[in-house]
């Protein structure tokens, strides 16, 4: 979002590169230096990023802005009130710790569900939150973000209107998706979709047998065709969920990451266009 609003003015560095998982993510000696030398910080913030808070004080950052994309947002709750965590089941780095996690703000009912980016109406709060950070660290520049940002911004409506034309071509009684994390709330809520992820039910632990075998009687029951990993967290439970319920895996979404410029999602829009491409025939139960 940053390097399209900012265009040929910005030098973006992305903290968090292609494939890597934000909210597990251990900052190196590099990173800090980086901070240092940056004139605008663009966060997503909603506890998405835990260890950065630790960073900005590690390095003293004393950049003009730190922008929040998700300042003025009001966020949905993580399901299940008892979590502490936002967690994909990913194995930390061999010899590295799990963060603890940072202080998050308090949603309406529980942990705030960081995840907005994935409703495109949030999609252009981001773009006007980032827009007016770049134009106060870059006065001379406002009006070339004011506009990139409008532009930018429209794209974002009229994708918003394809994914609704395309989740209105499956029967409303098959908007059923398994994933395996619980990234896509904010995306159900907005395009009325609804997502069960066994890694949602619980933080630190594997999904208990019974709760794998209440998933797998509902997926039977239900016939949910639409069973999905991501390109981050561990796959290997909902591979034995979907052998053991007699589905296929459709393929990977794109969640918390990009794929690098070459991979199948490599901005934002193009996120949602891989997303769609699979999600959309997998719920309608077409071979894929
Ligand atoms: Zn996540």
């Amino acid at each position: 979002m940053v390097r399209e609003i900012g265009g040929p003015r910005v030098a973006v560095h992305a903290l968090v590169g292609p494939g890597a998982d934000a909210h597990l993510f251990q900052p190196r000696p590099s990173d800090a230096a980086t901070l240092r030398g940056t004139a605008l910080l663009v966060r997503n913030g909603l506890g998405f990023e835990p260890w950065l808070d630790r960073l900005l004080r590690a390095t003293g950052y004393r950049g003009p802005a730190v922008v929040t994309t998700t300042e003025g947002i009001r966020p949905r709750s993580l399901d299940g009130g008892a979590r502490r965590e936002h967690d994909h089941g990913g194995a930390p780095a061999a010899g590295a710790r799990r963060p603890a996690a940072g202080p998050a703000p308090r949603g309406a009912g529980g942990v705030p569900d960081p995840h907005a980016w994935q409703d495109l109406r949030l999609g252009q709060h981001y773009v006007a939150a980032i827009a007016a950070g770049l134009a106060g660290a870059d006065p001379a520049g406002a009006e070339a973000y004011r506009r990139s940002a409008a532009a930018y911004s429209a794209r974002l409506a009229a994708l918003d209107g394809w994914v609704r034309r395309q989740i209105a071509t499956v029967p409303p009684e098959r908007r059923k998706v398994i994933t395996s994390h619980d990234a896509f709330g904010y995306f159900g809520d907005a395009y009325g979709v609804r997502f069960l992820a066994p890694q949602g039910v619980s933080t630190e632990a594997e999904p208990s047998a019974a709760q794998v075998a209440a998933l797998i009687r509902q997926i039977r029951a239900e016939g949910i065709t639409a069973v999905f990993v991501e390109t981050i967290g561990n796959p290997a439970m909902l591979r034995r969920l979907a052998q053991e319920a007699g589905v296929r895996l459709r393929g990977r979404l794109y969640a918390d990451t990009l794929s690098p410029p070459d991979g199948p999602a490599p901005s934002y829009e193009a996120m949602f266009r891989h997303n769609l491409g699979l999600l959309v025939p997998a719920m309608r139960g077409e071979p894929g």
